[in-house]
């Protein structure tokens, strides 16, 4: 079987990439990720610095544009609906939330977002909230409003992310034993020392519950900034090496331009968000990431290193497949 093939054959899950937060972006964009052969993305829609008057609407109009080009994508992110979508050749695509803060503190919010499509959350943006610790933040535990958004999380069938979250806090989730977590955006920070990046103890913590550890193609975590594909291989390396083959995901983190829409809230300050003193420069702007073209290239850098087809396509979404089935069926 040429790489080709098998990247054509592949369940392709790409745990997490993002569009302009904004209702009039073109959602068709999301061709790319077809035509590079991924069956899986979820995209986000809202982080802690959004409002949920400017999350809503988007939720609304994303819903009804993949409604409307059922010829290219599918609204869905169970286990057998992803293999539909592959069968179909279409694209399956599903929400994430960054953060909980559009929670309101409430657990029945996690139903309410699940029903909207919203299939993982996590608790955190880079910052501390009522729930939790964020990572560029002071190492605080887990609120007890946070433990009952987690337990919550859990029994909606939600993935329980545990991207940009603080340190202590991810243990915390971890060690209540409520099932697989899924880092779904995150790199070694042996590899690249960034505290949003993770720590030895968090890679096998996660391993241990069951999880899966998606690496994250943004330049400011890898060890390349220019975000080229060995360096993503280098990270899934590190995580096979430390977590074991079954619990290894990838994710692009590709962020889709705007076309000049503006999705930041007015007001926000990108200082308190990505501090300077943890080395951004006005916010996420001028970081590279890798493209949706990419994902061919991480087949056939995978094969190229020595990894059996069948643990290629563990790697490239099997292994987010099972965790999903696991979850939620
Ligand atoms: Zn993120």
């Amino acid at each position: 079987m040429t790489p080709a093939e098998l990247h054509a054959s592949a369940v392709v899950w790409d745990a997490h990439s993002c569009v302009p937060l904004h209702p009039d972006f073109d959602l068709g964009a999301l061709e790319r990720h077809r035509r590079a052969g991924a069956s899986f993305v979820s995209i986000n829609i809202g982080m802690d610095m959004n409002p949920l008057d400017q999350i809503l609407p988007v939720i609304a109009s994303f819903r009804e544009q993949i409604g409307r080009r059922a010829d290219l994508f599918l609204f869905t992110a169970t286990a057998e609906g992803v293999l539909r979508a592959k069968r179909e050749g279409k694209l399956a695509v599903a929400f994430d939330l960054e953060g909980g803060v559009p929670l309101r503190g409430r657990p029945e919010m996690v139903r309410l977002f699940r029903d909207l499509g919203v299939h993982q959350i996590h608790l955190a943006y880079n910052r501390n909230n009522e729930l939790a610790g964020g990572c560029y933040d002071e190492d605080v535990p887990l609120t007890a409003s946070g433990r009952r958004i987690v337990e919550e999380i859990y029994r909606a069938g939600v993935l329980m992310d545990l991207s940009h979250t603080g340190h202590r806090t991810s243990l915390e989730i971890m060690a209540m034993g409520l099932g697989p977590v899924v880092f779904s955006h995150a790199n070694p920070r042996a590899i690249r020392d960034d505290r949003r990046n993770l720590t030895e103890v968090q890679i096998e913590a996660c391993a241990r519950t069951g999880g899966v550890i998606c690496v994250t193609g943004v330049g400011r975590f890898l060890a390349d900034p220019e975000a080229r594909t060995p360096a993503i291989l280098d990270c899934i390396d590190h995580y096979v090496a430390r977590a074991g083959i079954a619990h290894v995901g990838i994710s692009l983190d590709y962020e889709y331009p705007g076309g000049g829409l503006r999705d930041l809230p007015e007001g926000v300050d990108r200082a308190y968000w990505w501090p300077p003193e943890e080395g951004y420069r006005g916010g996420i702007s001028g970081i590279r990431l890798a493209t949706p073209e990419q994902l061919p290239e991480i087949t056939g850098g995978l094969l190229a290193r020595g990894y059996g087809a069948e643990e290629v396509r563990r790697i490239l979404g099997g292994n987010m497949l099972d965790l999903v089935r696991r979850i939620r069926g």
